[in-house]
Formats: C-alpha cells, sequence, structure tokens
C-alpha cells in the first residue's frame, strides 16, 4: 500500500478549447503536451482495475484520472491518450450518464453534455477503466447517511449494470471524503477511492488518495511539479487551495437549491 500512496494521481476534467468558469477546461494541445512529456520521460499509466497490489509498481508510475465523464474525454482526450500509450479512470455521476451537466451551476447558460453508456462502451474497449463519481454529484458531507449510502452503494450496482462489467473504484465528489463515506465506499466493495489534494484531515489511504488536478493555466513546469509530490514548497499550493475551496461553491448552490434532491 505504501507503494500505491507514492504513485502520482493526476486528474483532470474537461479538455476543450472552450473554457469555462471553473477552468476545469485544458486545452487539447495543453493535454498532448502534458502526455507526450510524461511518455519522454518514462512514465507508465496504472489503471485500478488492473492494479495488483502483489505485483511490483512500474519505475514510474502515475494514474491519469477524469473526473465528471464530459464528452470532451472521448472526442479529446481518448485520441491522445491512445497516440501516446496511456489508459485513463472516467469517473461517471451515474445518474447523469447521457444528460447535461444540470448538476453544475453554470454561469452564463453554458451547458456541457456527459458521456453516454455507448460512449463509456468505447471507451472500456480501448482500455480505460470507468468508476463512481456518485449519483447526483453532491457533496457527500451534506448528505444523510442513508443518502451518503445510496450515492456510493447504488452508484456502483447502477454503474455495473449499464456497463456489464465490475466497479472497482470511486472518486469523492469535490474532492472531499468524510470519515463515513470512507467507510461506506469500503464496504460496498470498491477497492480504491480517489480525493482532492488538500482535504486531509482523513489519513490518507485506499480509499483516500489523494490526487492533483491539472487546471486550464498550469504550464509544463506546473505538470512536472505537481507529479513530483509532495509540492508544498512549490507555491502551487494556496492557489489549488483557493480554486478547490472556490468549487465548493457549487455544493453550496446544490444544497440552497435542492438540486438532486430525489
Ligand atoms: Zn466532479
Amino acid at each position: 500500500m505504501s507503494g500505491l500512496l507514492a504513485v502520482p494521481i493526476i486528474n483532470y476534467h474537461k479538455i476543450s478549447e472552450e473554457s469555462d468558469i471553473g477552468i476545469t477546461s485544458r486545452r487539447p494541445v495543453d493535454f498532448r503536451n502534458d502526455l507526450r512529456w510524461l511518455r519522454d520521460n518514462g512514465f507508465t499509466s496504472l489503471t485500478f482495475e488492473t492494479l495488483d497490489p502483489a505485483a511490483v509498481l512500474p519505475q514510474k508510475p502515475v494514474i491519469i484520472t477524469f473526473d465528471d465523464g464530459y464528452r470532451s474525454v472521448l472526442e479529446n482526450a481518448a485520441p491522445a491518450l491512445a497516440e501516446f500509450g496511456f489508459r485513463a479512470v472516467i469517473y461517471m455521476p451515474v445518474s447523469y450518464i447521457g444528460c447535461w451537466n444540470d448538476w453544475d451551476v453554470q454561469f452564463g447558460g453554458r451547458k456541457f453534455k456527459h458521456l453516454t453508456r455507448d460512449e463509456l462502451l468505447i471507451l472500456i474497449s480501448a482500455g480505460h477503466e470507468i468508476g463512481s463519481h456518485g449519483l447526483s454529484h453532491r457533496l457527500l458531507r451534506h448528505l444523510t447517511a442513508d443518502e451518503k449510502q445510496k450515492e456510493i452503494g447504488l452508484s456502483k450496482v447502477r454503474l455495473e449494470d449499464m456497463i456489464g462489467r465490475k466497479v472497482d473504484s470511486f472518486s469523492y465528489p469535490f474532492g472531499r471524503a468524510d470519515q463515513l463515506s470512507i467507510d461506506l465506499v469500503r464496504d460496498s466493495g470498491y477497492k480504491f477511492a480517489v480525493s482532492g489534494l488538500f482535504w486531509g484531515r482523513n489519513e490518507a489511504g485506499p480509499f483516500n488518495l489523494p490526487r492533483t488536478n491539472i487546471y486550464r493555466m498550469d504550464s509544463q513546469s506546473a505538470l512536472r511539479k505537481k507529479m513530483d509530490r509532495p509540492m508544498r514548497r512549490e507555491g502551487l499550493i494556496l492557489r489549488d487551495f483557493l480554486i478547490q475551496k472556490g468549487g465548493l461553491a457549487t455544493a453550496w448552490y446544490q444544497k440552497i437549491m435542492g438540486i438532486g434532491r430525489p
């Protein structure tokens, strides 16, 4: 396990020319350059479903993840991943598969489409893993124990039904894991779960693996620094902390407006 904790996990959202308010949309050209840098520097990508805890890890492992599963993952990320020989893990808010991202705060009215079931099957056949990002992309901390169980356990069952294979990993919405959610993830039969970088109040472990977000304005050297964890000295941490805090505005908006409530 200690080996796995040392594996850098980098996280993307949209790969698109279009910017968005959350600055989580990375330009396709920058994404290709990220992958070129990873390949040229000898990195091997791992996925959770193929991870054998007993096996020796490659010398320079990396796990590449995408939260929210937008269509741009298929359109813009998948061709580049294939070109450079990498596999990724794509985390879906399961109730929104094939739908618009109505769970998100959309300043300016711009909406984005989530991947459909058929598109997920295409990504699976290309070697990528599909994981659960809950049902409705709500902050688990805002939910009752019952609701948490549905987001975590029911999303796994539904996603497995939909794609016809086991779902081994979970990504906490907004990167935030609370202790009950961590326990529920473990008890629901997941093998791994990923969180954000800065929410370390709960101990890191297989059900709370920290990740680093790669944002639109990150340069190549920022990627390098972010790969080289821990990055406390690098001055990036405060900026990224503030960005992730900003993301929580969406969670509060959902709570106030009752978005995602059954
Ligand atoms: Zn998300």
